[in-house]
């Protein structure tokens, strides 16, 4: 990493502000609001640490947006991009071309992915990767002369992702209300959120309820009709819902009882966030699909793609054809090499192995201590993902809790104070998320859960300020 230096530059944030207010309409913002608001320059990071245009320095526990898996300020990622960039900045795969980073990184993937991996096809996002999962499931089962098997199931709640059948796939409600969501051929089942739904069960038995409703779906929608279920191993955007342990070895036994394809995505579980290089491995399920995408990069260049396995691979390569689908930046070489830098990293300082047995369970001790805080009701972690449920009143059992009025907002409010102590953490509702970058020590851990308690205990000040508390 580089040393950690406060930015030389000077911005004039303002001019930048009025030239953003202007002229950019930011991604999944409200417009006006933000125009009011004005946006906040980020210029700049260094391992968990970004800084504003303003000379602020946060701690980023998003790491950028689930991506920063290395951490900011590597130099060998921009060394590798630099020459790249220098030697063969672009070509296409189209028409039976290539190139070396391409090639190698199909390889590297290859090796890293479970054994039923032999083959990867390149996107630059997990969006379009969850394009191509849709697309190619469905030529799969046309290849073997199921013509009508092609409805995938999906979660409420899921984040596929942005495009047409990415936003479809997924089970955002506000997603859906806009522009005619889902496309036909897209079906829903609840998500595993015990706090949610588990009321008089056990963890473990609401597991197996909760994937029961894939099996209902299955039979209701007829199991010669469906081609694949997907879903994260745990849903990020949605608020990192960590499934009970019962879940995924059930809903990988329905899916082998029927014969349909699972698709993982692993586009936030992917490259070492839960402790594995996959999450699959973490939730014991062997996926015929796996999206990637972020920390294949660690989010420096864009990439995305689709794992393939031998099932779906050796009847595309042996019965297909042309697949009429690809991008023009499929195995953009710079991606790539940034792509193989990144690993490389991972590898070397074994960021993966200090996930599963010393951050992660670190982390997990840290939220267990900020359970005790009088707001919060509930907290837990995977590996490098963590949440704590705002509440207004604790109780014995999860359930039990008194929660706030959507209409209050808490969990926006927390986020100010969390901005203002200098950390940055989601706010999904009343659910306060994190998932740091994964070269987080174990004493920037305590500095963490140190500046989340002060945040914490402000809001608690504001809460009863209000009368809410
Ligand atoms: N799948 C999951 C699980 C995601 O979290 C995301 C992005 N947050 C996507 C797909 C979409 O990826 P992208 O934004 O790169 O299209």
């Amino acid at each position: 990493l580089n040393q950690v230096t406060e930015p030389a530059q000077t911005f004039d944030t303002k001019a930048i502000q009025a030239l953003d207010t202007a002229h950019y309409l930011h991604p999944f913002t409200d417009f006006k609001d933000l125009n009011q608001k004005g946006a906040r320059v980020m210029v700049k990071g260094d391992g968990i640490y970004i800084w504003d245009s303003e000379g602020k320095k946060i701690l980023d526990a998003m790491s950028g947006l689930w991506c920063v898996n290395v951490g900011y300020g590597r130099n060998s990622i921009s060394a590798a991009v630099y020459q790249q960039m220098e030697t063969l900045p672009f070509y296409n795969s189209f028409f039976n071309t290539t190139n070396v980073p391409a090639a190698q990184l199909a390889a590297k993937l290859v090796e890293i992915s479970p054994p039923q991996f032999s083959h990867v096809f390149f996107t630059s996002s997990g969006s379009e990767g969850n394009d191509t999962n849709l697309r190619m499931v469905r030529r799969y089962w046309d290849l073997l002369g199921y013509k009508d098997r092609h409805v995938i199931i999906s979660r409420h709640n899921a984040y596929h992702g942005s495009t047409v059948a990415g936003a479809s796939l997924g089970g955002m409600r506000a997603m859906h209300a806009q522009a005619g969501l889902p496309i036909p051929g897209i079906e829903h089942i609840g998500q595993p959120n015990y706090l949610e739904s588990g009321r008089g069960m056990t963890e473990a038995e609401f597991g197996i309820k909760a994937a029961s409703w894939l099996e209902d779906k299955i039979l209701e929608t007829g199991p010669e009709k469906v081609a694949a279920f997907i879903g994260e191993p745990i849903q990020g955007a949605g608020g990192v819902v960590i499934p009970p342990a019962t879940y995924w070895p059930e809903i990988q036994r329905i899916c082998d009882k029927y014969g349909i394809l699972l698709i993982a995505d692993e586009v936030i579980c992917g490259f070492g966030r839960l402790g594995t290089w996959f999450g699959s491995e973490r939730m014991g399920i062997r996926p015929d699909l796996m999206t990637f995408a972020k920390g294949v990069t660690s989010g420096y260049i864009p990439l995305g793609g689709v794992m393939v396995s031998d099932r779906v691979a050796d009847i595309l390569i042996e019965k297909g054809g042309d697949f009429n689908h690809g991008f023009t930046y499929s195995g953009h070489p710079v991606a790539c090499a940034a792509a193989l830098e990144n690993i490389r990293i991972l590898e070397q300082e074994k960021l993966i192995g200090q996930v599963a047995n010393q951050t992660g369970p670190y982390l997990q001790q840290a939220f267990a201590q900020l359970a005790s805080h009088p707001l919060v009701g509930f907290a837990n972690s995977c590996g490098l993902v963590a949440g704590l449920n705002l509440v207004r009143q604790k109780a014995e059992l999860q359930h039990d809790c008194v929660l706030f009025g959507t209409e209050q907002n808490v969990g926006m409010i927390c986020r100010g104070y969390m901005f203002s102590q200098g950390i940055i953490m989601r706010a999904v509702g009343d659910r306060m998320i994190i998932a740091p970058p994964l070269c987080i020590s174990v004493m920037q851990i305590d500095e963490m859960t140190g500046l989340i308690r002060s945040a914490l205990d402000q809001t608690l000040e504001d809460l009863q300020a209000r009368g809410w508390v």
